[in-house]
């Protein structure tokens, strides 16, 4: 295997990984920071409580746990700073909320992560932020959207439900041209494939559910930011009240040491079983942006070194019976939301009203695949035989 080097000139992502945020000699030589648990500081003087200079001054605001975290992936990132915050989804209000404020516009990808439309459409078109949506194909063409108010674009690439890749430089232009902020959902890729802010991306958030804790047992997000947009980030982080345990901190720190491998091995697996689901019967089409029939595959090539677990699979057009039957017999897929854990997931997709700039079209019904760790010829043989059930329903 092949290092994968940062954005910056320092030292490879696998090294990042496994040294970064560790600081043994302030845990005792103990080769892992442990779980801090606190919310109290203690001063000793007056003097010290009126500085405030001491390195941690209440729990809410951080401790040595999520510091650990939070300093391998700034390196990854090559970020100025990152914040990990209780969830994704709460990485992604707060990434907003830093760029936003009342009488501005917000830009947001069709193919976006959907929790993230439902806070823009709910909750910040309440607080005066106008909402809308872009073709997640559009690249240069966003400068035709850009109004004098517009102070943030959403992006996500490859989109969630539909894997289009984004052009970021091209969108980072155009935002920047405008005065507002980029902000990239970089879950699916992770750092070692994709790093946006070397492409322009102001803020970078991560799902840390997924691929950063790897094993499915706890919540996290992440954001990371230049130094330009760090400020606003911080200010409404701590504003808002965000704050994540060290237990959950832990995990996340734990999942990071072996993110390089494991993103390596869905990396082959996903392509591999994308390209043989091609070649099957009943595949209309597989949403994946390494297989060179991906309609960005261009894009992808230009700019990810590799690609994520997640892709989609478009198979002819069936009843609903014909899904349970895809769906409910499954010996080695199982069913549920998330991905990025060592364990293969399939699941029906629905798009409707969550595409309003460029509604899907496509005949046909969709399922997300998240590929893990079980046998490929397993997991290969279950979804046969889900095919075949699928092609019996119709
Ligand atoms: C899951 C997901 C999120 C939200 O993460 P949670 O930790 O579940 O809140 C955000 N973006 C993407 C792309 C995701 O897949």
């Amino acid at each position: 295997m092949n290092d994968e080097k940062s954005s910056t000139s320092g030292p490879s992502i696998e090294t990042i990984l496994t040294h970064g945020g560790r600081t043994p000699e302030e845990q005792f030589g103990f080769v892992n920071t442990p779980v801090y648990r606190g919310s109290t500081v203690l001063f000793k003087t007056l003097d010290d409580l009126e500085a405030q200079q001491q390195r941690y001054l209440y729990g809410r605001a951080g401790n040595p746990t999520t510091e650990s975290v939070e300093t391998i992936v700034t390196q990854l990132e090559g970020a100025y700073r990152t914040r990990l915050l209780p969830s994704g989804l709460a990485a992604i209000t707060v990434a907003l909320m830093s760029c936003l404020q009342s009488g501005d516009d917000l830009l947001i990808s069709d193919s976006a992560y959907e929790p993230g439309r439902v806070f823009a459409n709910k909750f910040l078109a309440r607080m005066g932020i106008s909402v809308r949506y872009y073709d997640p194909r559009i690249g240069a063409g966003l400068a035709d959207l850009m109004l004098p108010n517009t102070r943030a674009v959403l992006a996500e690439s490859p989109g969630s439900l539909t894997f289009e890749v984004q052009d970021i430089p091209a969108l980072a232009a155009a935002a920047h041209a405008g005065g507002a902020r980029l902000i990239v959902d970089n879950s699916w890729a992770s750092p070692l494939f994709l790093q946006p802010i070397a492409l322009g991306a102001d803020l970078v958030v991560h799902a840390g559910t997924k691929m950063f804790v790897g094993h499915s047992d706890a919540f996290a997000g992440t954001i990371s930011a230049t130094e330009e947009a760090w400020a606003d980030v911080e200010a409404n982080r701590a504003a808002l009240g965000f704050f994540t345990s060290g237990d959950d901190a832990f995990l996340v720190a734990r999942g990071l040491r072996t993110l390089a491998i494991r993103i390596k091995e869905h990396n082959e697996r996903s392509v591999a079983m994308a390209s043989w689901l091609e070649q099957q019967p009943l595949v209309r089409r597989v949403l994946h942006p390494a297989l060179p029939s991906h309609p960005d595959h261009h894009l992808f090539k230009r700019d990810f070194k590799g690609s994520g677990s997640l892709f989609g699979v478009v198979l002819e057009p069936a009843p609903r019976e014909s899904i349970a039957a895809f769906l409910d017999h499954l010996r080695v897929f199982t069913m549920g939301y998330s991905w990025g854990g060592y364990e293969s997931l399939c699941l029906p997709v629905k798009l409707s009203k969550n595409r309003t700039a460029k509604p899907w079209t496509e005949e046909g019904n969709l399922f997300r695949l998240h590929i893990g760790f079980e046998g490929m010829d397993d997991l290969k043989s279950d979804l046969a035989d889900a095919l075949e059930r699928y092609a019996r329903a119709r």
